[in-house]
């Protein structure tokens, strides 16, 4: 019996998954870990595999393809670049997983690019061979997938849509180290900057906001009729329209994804996205459709899984 895995790694568990070649997910799992980075922390990993795998009557040796998605570069060679988050030895974890299953085919994905793949394995995009997703989270991550393949580029920078340039003029700096970037804008610390900057502007009083991500506070003001929210929702959207008006330039998507957790409230800002969109994009483009992507915060495992199968795929031919 045939079996993939999608290992989502992340700074301090990793989540994997177990899935049919069909793109079933038949279970996931939480494994804390230390720093991936030593056989004992590899055993952890693939220790904790192998009993979800014998929960399901299966072995080591039914695993044919294992995807890991990781918050990092990863050219279209596979190569992965430097890693600022967390602390992962690539060609030991590789190692470690090929020994344990020895029939797998392994791929690293960055985790943006591996959520886009997900949707098309087993969420909206199953139908649409070339499509954007921009996931709104702590950061903004995207994943471009063009004629059904991902375009992850030469340096892994293949997606990096948080890093397109909107406002030359912004003053502070970028987590990038440039100016105006669309991550200062539509990511959940971006918005929340946009709405207390505002308020500040006004000289009115702002919601309780209790923490610098806490879109959810800013969302409920805009729903109760705050004129600070709707103004900073609107730039929001104005800043990643005028993003997605050049990605369209180069890519021409049939489709873009939202996803991350500010798509949790994809349908209070649909509307002015998809008018400030349809305004920007040049007129051949402007029809395209913008949705919220299906999979959440399991979008990533499926694609990495999904990746590694196509790898192995191309491999026997
Ligand atoms: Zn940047």
């Amino acid at each position: 019996m045939d079996m993939v895995l999608g290992i989502d790694v992340g700074g301090t568990s990793i989540k994997a998954g177990l899935f049919t070649p069909e793109g079933e997910l038949l279970e996931e799992r939480k494994i804390p870990t230390p720093a991936l980075v030593s056989e004992a922390a590899y055993a952890t990993v693939t220790g904790g595999i192998a009993r979800i795998l014998a929960a399901h009557d299966a072995v080591p040796e039914d695993v044919i393809a294992c995807g890991l998605d990781i918050p990092g570069p990863v050219a279209d060679d596979g190569t992965v670049g430097f890693l600022p988050n967390i602390q992962l030895d690539p060609e030991g974890l590789v190692s470690a997983v090929s020994s344990v299953f020895p029939r797998a085919t392994v791929a690293f994905v960055n985790d943006a690019n591996a959520a886009a793949l997900g949707e098309m394995w087993a969420g909206v995009a199953t139908e649409v061979s070339s499509y954007v997703l921009i996931a709104l989270g702590t950061g903004v991550g995207g994943g471009v997938v063009a004629n059904g393949k991902l375009v992850a580029g030469a340096f892994g920078a293949g997606g990096e849509i948080g890093h397109i340039t909107v406002n030359r003029e912004e003053p502070l700096t970028c987590g990038c180290g440039r100016h105006g970037c669309l991550e200062q804008y539509a990511s959940a610390k971006g918005i929340v900057r946009l709405y207390l900057d505002e308020c500040a502007r006004r000289g009115v009083t702002p919601v309780e906001v209790e923490h610098a991500t806490d879109t959810l506070s800013v969302f409920r003001a805009l729903a109760g009729g705050d004129e600070c929210a709707r103004i900073a929702v609107q730039q929001m959207c104005d800043y990643l329209a005028q993003a997605m008006a050049q990605i369209s330039c180069v890519v021409d998507p049939a489709m873009y994804l939202i996803g991350g957790g500010v798509a949790g409230a994809f349908a209070t800002f649909a509307p002015e996205l998809r008018e400030r969109f349809s305004a920007y994009a040049l007129p051949t483009c402007k029809d395209v459709r913008i949705e919220a992507a299906s999979l959440g915060n399991r979008a990533a495992m499926y694609g990495c899984a999904y990746e590694a199968l196509r790898l192995r795929g191309e491999s026997v031919g």
